[in-house]
């Protein structure tokens, strides 16, 4: 008889996650099990949950990218990690380690990277199977719960910022202050930028401010991109679009200064009208980002150890799931909700 434990499981896409048992997975070669205890809820397990996306997940499986735990047990010839370390099993699950992204420190365009919470069981469950040469090395001092929306929010964020090609004393445009948005302003300051934050919700834009935004603009107003225009002088020399909403892409275009990035992290479903002219005229960069490398993972981590940046969070039991992701639906998440486990 195997070991049980409890789980939140989508059995159907668009449908509530179960909450059922499910076998305590045993590391074979080369893995290692994480006894979970923490989880943060990205928005990215929604759309996981619903299908959204053209390559999807299979029936049934654990969402959860933001799981932290201890190494409980090793599969044989486990070298990097041992029992008892505390570790993160991101959305870069694992990948070949030969490819020519692998080799050039691409890891996250791997072509047979596998994705937690996706193509591979994740952190809504009281263990975790990981891959002990992709887990996240939590710095002593960071607790299980405040490292968890570091794993995805805060990595795919810094790293994004990174991306928008920013020297200290620019300007960024962050659009969509939540769970990633609100760490994004974070990271931004502490490498020296000006921010501006973007949002439909003005609660989400008080925060905002709160989390260190020097400016802050409604997205559904009609004035929205002229006022960030001006907010700037000019556009934003790096813009970072977080929300999960179409009509979010084409307005951060625009939000762009003449020679500046817009980096894509959002994933609504969905094809977004690109405004061409204004791309080529500007000379604007658009570029895709996926969350980031192990390299990236570890100086978020780093970040978030030294107290630069600190998740918002509200804890939940597991138990809570479906009406978490019921509110992040409705935009009803004031930052990150985390998942918090019972003797953690
Ligand atoms: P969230 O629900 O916590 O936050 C989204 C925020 O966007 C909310 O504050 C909401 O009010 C705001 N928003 C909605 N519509 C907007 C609009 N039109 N303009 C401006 N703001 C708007 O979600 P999250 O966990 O931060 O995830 C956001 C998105 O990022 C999701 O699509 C998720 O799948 C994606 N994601 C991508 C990566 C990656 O590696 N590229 C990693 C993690 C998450
Ligand atoms: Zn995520
Ligand atoms: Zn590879």
């Amino acid at each position: 008889m195997s070991l049980k434990m409890q789980a939140a499981v989508v059995e159907a896409f668009g449908k509530p996650l179960v909450l059922r048992e499910w076998n305590v997975p045993t590391p074979g070669v080369g893995q290692i099990l994480v006894k979970t205890e923490a989880c943060g809820v990205c928005h990215t397990d929604l759309h996981a949950a619903r299908g959204d996306w053209p390559a999807k997940p299979t029936p049934p499986f654990i969402p959860g990218h933001e799981g932290i735990g201890r190494v409980v047990a090793v599969g044989s010839g486990v070298k990097a990690v041992k029992e008892g370390d505390r570790v993160g099993v991101p959305w870069l699950y694992s990948a070949c380690g030969h490819c020519e992204h692998c080799l050039s420190a691409w890891e996250t365009v791997c072509g047979e990277a596998q994705f937690g919470g996706y193509t591979k069981d994740g952190g809504f469950a009281e263990y975790i199977l990981a891959d002990p040469n992709y887990v996240a090395r939590i710095p002593a001092g960071l607790s299980a719960i405040d490292a968890a929306p570091i794993i995805c929010a805060g990595v795919t964020t810094y790293k994004g910022i990174k991306e928008a090609a920013t020297k200290p004393g620019d300007w960024i445009a962050i659009s969509g202050v939540g769970g990633l948005g609100h760490l994004a302003i974070q990271y931004a300051k502490a490498m020296g930028l000006y921010v501006c934050a973007v949002d439909i919700d003005d609660a989400k834009l008080a925060h905002a401010k709160l989390m260190g935004a020097d400016a802050a603009v409604n997205a559904k107003t009609d004035e929205a991109v002229d006022a960030v225009k001006k907010a700037t002088g000019g556009g934003a020399h790096g813009v970072l679009i977080t929300a999960p909403s179409l009509a979010a892409f084409k307005q951060g275009v625009g939000m762009t200064r003449k020679r500046g990035t817009c980096v894509l992290t959002g994933l609504p479903p969905g094809e977004f009208p690109f405004p061409l002219f204004d791309v080529v005229l500007n000379c604007i960069t658009v570029r895709g980002s996926l969350v980031g490398t192990r390299q990236d993972m570890a100086e978020a981590l780093a970040f978030a150890a030294e107290g630069k940046v600190k998740a918002d969070i509200e804890l939940q039991p597991l138990s809570a799931i479906n009406a978490v992701l019921d509110r992040l639906q409705r935009g009803d998440v004031a930052a990150r909700v985390v998942l918090e486990f019972a003797d953690s």
